[in-house]
């Protein structure tokens, strides 16, 4: 069966364990994102070596290459990417709104142009469930619109209306299995009372757990975090909590200090990508000149390759010199980085000191690099 148990609570933190049909996973949890179907410059095998659980795949793309009915004739995500672990995905309708000027939307759903060879593709509440489906997704997403920041409060509540409906219809066209889940997803923009009413819309339908989506979209954390707060108590205690595309390490030990679950973001496999690596002390550019002759590990509490193996002046060669090894080392190290990041967290949970060590997380990123 799919659930999730809290194990204990410091403040609003939680640590608890979620449990799925593709296996069980300890939180609060990052989810790496594998777009199409990979996580970038990373083996299946290198990924569950990060320590991570859970990873992420993005439906608009894999709907338009491979093909979700060709995903589905090869045996599903799990089997095309090797991750027997559990998969979220999200619904497509993110990467499809944020093609302005090849969409049109309406209340039945969003008529769009594949940004690859220009087809014409439609995706409704109904079909992006049975998209995901075919995809043996574990954790299904409903189809929502994004609302964008700034949105007037009338703005904003007939985006969040319309994503209340279409919630209603994913559900509709949802196959229940056992231990796979389909989480609603709150939308209402900055105000309180919008936020109040999807949830209460959201839970009067019943999901196997909550996502707070629309946040991380321009409006700061100090507003982002408002929201939570004013969002997260509403939500049911027993049903797992998710942060769609946030954030940062500072963000995430931000918003488990409100009581999410789950995250997932591009940030740590992107920077990887572009030499940036999220360290116990901040974050370094590897490009940087003053690396070139530093023999140190990138974080000498990491555990990864990069880290045990390398040092800081071998990553800048990496990088100047344009090897793929450099973004496949950083990438490895990023997800490390956060899976420990969430590991150490919910360890502090566990023994009732989230605060104090969340406190001594932020200072080490502010002391930065003793160079
Ligand atoms: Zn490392």
């Amino acid at each position: 069966m799919f659930g999730h148990s809290t194990v204990a609570t410091d403040g609003a933190a939680r640590a608890g364990v979620l449990r799925t049909a593709h296996g069980a996973v300890e939180t609060p949890v990052f989810m790496p994102v594998g777009t199409a179907g990979t996580v970038k410059a990373m083996t299946a095998d290198q990924v569950r070596a990060t320590g991570a659980g859970l990873v992420l795949g993005n439906t608009y793309h894999l709907m338009l290459r491979p093909g979700a009915d060709r995903v589905e004739r090869l045996g599903g995500l799990h089997r095309f990417m090797d991750w027997p672990g559990p998969i979220l995905t999200d619904s497509g309708g993110f990467q499809v709104m944020s093609l302005a000027g090849l969409r049109t939307m309406d209340e039945s759903g969003v008529t769009f142009r594949s940004h690859l060879d220009g087809s014409a593709h439609r995706l409704t509440p109904e079909s992006a469930t049975g998209i995901q489906h075919q995809l043996d997704a574990t954790i299904t997403m409903v189809l929502d619109e994004c609302t964008p920041f700034p949105a007037t409060e009338a703005q904003a509540e007939a985006s969040m209306a319309l994503s209340m409906r279409w919630a209603a219809r994913s559900r509709a066209a949802w196959v229940a299995r056992p231990g796979y889940a389909q989480f609603g997803i709150v939308q209402g923009g900055v105000y309180p009372a919008l936020r109040a009413a999807s949830v209460a819309a959201l839970t009067g339908i019943g999901f196997e757990g909550y996502a707070v989506g629309g946040l991380a979209v321009g409006e700061g954390q100090a507003m982002m975090l408002e929201v939570l707060e004013a969002t997260v108590p509403l939500l049911p205690a027993n049903r797992p909590r998710y942060l769609m595309g946030v954030g940062t390490p500072g963000d995430l030990v931000a918003a488990v200090g409100r009581g999410i679950d789950m995250f997932d973001c591009v940030m740590p496999t992107r920077a990887g990508r572009t030499a940036r690596a999220f360290t116990s002390q901040g974050v370094l550019n590897l490009r940087n000149a003053r690396h070139a002759e530093d023999g140190r590990a990138l974080d000498p509490g990491c555990t990864c390759t990069a880290c045990t193996r390398h040092g800081r002046a071998y990553l800048h060669h990496l990088f100047r010199a344009n090897e793929m090894l450099g973004p496949m080392l950083l990438t490895q190290h990023n997800l490390t980085y956060y899976a420990a990041l969430m590991r150490g967290l919910r360890l502090a949970i566990l023994g009732g000191g989230f605060a104090a060590h969340a406190e001594a997380v932020r200072a080490g990123w502010a002391a930065g690099d003793p160079v």
